[in-house]
């Protein structure tokens, strides 16, 4: 072993980088993300032993820990549930700020949806009734809803 590494006073600087990756999304995300940008629909998935509707569609249920095979389209329309509004810049936000993300459980699902509001944030509030607005150019990604707006 060399013995310089011994008389060099380690130097250290932060950074930070940006690393473009893909990934597969999945059988299960996949259809959910391809609803997303064929459709303009929601799908979740149905739990067979326990009934409970997970959106996005998962795989499994988190509850009975088994495969979930049914699938259900979810209306556009929920409520906030919970929420925290951004005003300040940052690069790996996905909007220019102020916005809000919100925890939004549609109508016909049991678990929430965190998704993004960007107008009107004056209006916000735990039980407001939101709907879905899809972007004119879908890409089979969760920004294909571009936001949900106030009803
Ligand atoms: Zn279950």
């Amino acid at each position: 072993m060399t013995d310089w590494i011994k008389e060099v006073e380690p130097l250290t600087q932060k950074g930070q980088i940006s690393v473009p990756y893909s990934w597969w999304a999945g059988e299960t995300a996949g259809r959910f993300l391809e609803s997303l940008r064929d459709e303009r629909k929601i799908l979740g998935t149905r739990c067979g032993s326990c009934g409970k509707v997970y959106v996005p569609a998962r795989k499994s249920c988190s509850r009975c820990f088994v495969d979930i095979t049914e699938w259900v389209e979810i209306g556009g329309e929920g409520v906030i549930e919970a929420f925290t509004v951004v005003r300040y810049a940052h690069p790996v936000q996905p909007v220019q700020a102020p916005f809000a993300y919100a925890l939004i459980r549609l109508d016909g699902a049991d678990v929430g949806f965190l998704h993004l509001i960007k107008k009107d944030l004056e209006k916000i509030g735990v039980g407001k009734r939101v709907k879905a607005v899809f972007r004119e150019e879908r890409t089979a990604h969760i920004l294909d809803i571009d936001s949900f707006e106030f009803v």
